[in-house]
């Protein structure tokens, strides 16, 4: 008899439809056909003992089994519960018309208990009803339209199928996601530094526009924790763009159980290799500027990265995409971030501080500049100088700034500003150079305040739309319909000489 289930095989943050079918027949042996790698084949030893352990009969005649098409590369252990199902239903131990309609994914373990699977959340598309194992399951109800139901053991999944003890279907924890959205550590961290007003200032214009930053100063100056509270100042994420979040985080591990993809904020250090942070392996996988889609990329100590590695970053901030190539299959990942960077000024920290000496040659500052220099800078919009705080700035009673609630509401309102105005509802750092024109509209007189501007400041012509663009988002942060000269004056400050 040959029986056919429904499974599915990833494919970047797609699913793919495979069909497992099984026959079972005379001879003595268990074949796989459909290009099953190694993990597949010793299912067989996982699926044997499961079936056994849940009270059945393992058939002692030939099992053929195909995976197909067979074109599809299928990795891992996901296929194991529909073949254990696929045997018990060839051998007339399970009634094959329970089987129809329903995907089903999950590795076994020798005692048929059933393990988490990556990508559940990008399979549950594929799928109207699903099962699958439990500590996947509330990753797999993101997906819209799929009833799911997650299952501890084989045994659970054919009593369920039988009839005799029902799964409860998983609820879409969307709402509960959305809801729950508020980042109460970045919060606490932007409240701590108050009192840093014009870096304030830089990173709500950077979080308002999407724009890209590069913060400089010395060790102890507090870039690290602006970086970090940058995630209270973003707009939580819309239900679409949870939904592709879950997507790529879901394709990048096994779910754990946890299923919490806020907006990203991913933390990446100097000694990251190419591939962990642009993705890659024999099964490709997410790399860290996809994990960020969506969100923040920060990369600390900018000066000690790789060059290499830097320049690697340049293609995909530009086009939001990166396809990863290997021997047998090529895969595309999103990856539209924000970039925040942060460096010291030279390689001792200290050049330009009011009270501390630097010790760097010309030559050694240069070279550690020129790590970053050129394309990536390219694409930063905003270079802010962090200093370190005065020490009576931090009496909250001679604080003066704005709370963190009045700016988070100005980056919303910004935030919304854009998305109705912008094609695509893009952030102002995303506009190409023609809509910047539609877009950012400047009387003549303040045109010739820029370009003069720009001249004696020594800027190239590179900085002339980054700093409309910059003026754009200050004036959405007022509410204000026009570009104001004070505001091409203050985002002019952004910008460095030669830049
Ligand atoms: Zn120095």
């Amino acid at each position: 008899m040959l029986v056919k289930l429904s499974a599915a095989a990833l494919h970047g943050v797609d699913a793919l439809a495979v069909s497992v079918e099984v026959r079972v027949g005379r001879g003595i042996h268990f074949t796989m056909g459909g290009l099953p790698n190694s993990a597949v084949r010793e299912s067989h030893t996982r699926v044997r003992s499961a079936i056994e352990v849940a009270g059945y009969h393992w058939p002692g005649r030939g099992i053929t089994v195909n995976l197909a098409p067979a074109d599809v590369r299928k990795e891992g252990t996901a296929y194991d519960l529909p073949l254990a199902l696929g045997i018990l239903a060839a051998s007339g131990q399970l009634a094959a018309e329970l089987l129809e309609g329903i995907l089903f994914v999950g590795e076994l373990a020798l005692d048929g208990g059933l393990r988490p699977v990556r990508g559940a959340a990008v399979m549950a598309s594929r799928a109207r009803t699903m099962v699958l194992p439990t500590e996947s399951a509330a990753e797999a109800a993101l997906a819209q339209g799929v009833t799911v139901y997650g299952a501890d053991s084989l045994s659970a999944v054919i009593a369920h199928l039988n009839g005799s003890v029902q799964l409860k279907p998983t609820p879409c924890g969307m709402d509960a996601l959305l809801a729950g959205a508020a980042n109460e550590i970045a919060e606490a961290t932007l409240g701590a530094v108050q009192g840093q007003e014009a870096a304030l200032r830089g990173l709500e214009l950077a979080m308002a526009g999407g724009h890209n930053m590069l913060l400089v100063g010395p060790p102890g100056a507090g870039k690290t924790m602006i970086a970090k509270s940058a995630p209270a100042l973003i707009p939580p994420l819309t239900a679409a763009e949870q939904i592709q979040v879950s997507r790529i985080h879901s394709v990048r591990k096994k779910s754990s159980g946890q299923h919490k993809f806020g907006r990203p904020f991913r933390a990446v250090h100097h000694s990251t290799t190419q591939t962990t942070l642009l993705g890659g392996g024999a099964d490709p996988r997410p790399g860290e500027i996809s994990l960020a889609h969506g969100g923040v990329l920060f990369l600390d100590e900018l000066g000690e990265w790789d060059r290499h590695v830097l320049n690697a970053l340049r293609a995909p901030l530009e086009s939001g995409r990166i396809t990863i190539s290997r021997a047998q299959v090529s895969v595309d990942f999103p990856c539209e971030f924000q970039l925040i960077a942060a460096t010291n000024p030279c390689p001792c920290g200290y050049l330009g501080h009011v009270s501390r000496r630097c010790d760097c040659s010309e030559h050694r500052i240069t070279a550690y500049r020129r790590r970053f220099s050129g394309p990536l800078l390219d694409r930063i919009d905003i270079q802010l100088d962090i200093h370190p705080v005065n020490l009576r700035a931090l009496d909250p009673r001679k604080f003066t700034g704005d709370s963190v609630g009045v700016r988070k509401a100005r980056v919303l309102r910004a935030r919304a500003i854009q998305s109705k105005r912008n094609p695509g509802g893009r952030t102002n750092s995303r506009l190409n150079p023609a809509e910047v024109l539609r877009i950012v509209k400047i009387s003549n007189a303040l045109r010739l305040f820029l370009i003069e501007t720009m001249n004696s400041y020594h800027l190239s012509a590179r900085s002339h739309d980054r700093v409309l663009k910059m003026a754009r988002t200050l004036a959405d942060l007022d509410g204000r319909k026009n570009v104001s000269k004070r505001d091409l004056a203050e985002a002019l400050q952004y910008r460095r000489a030669g830049q």
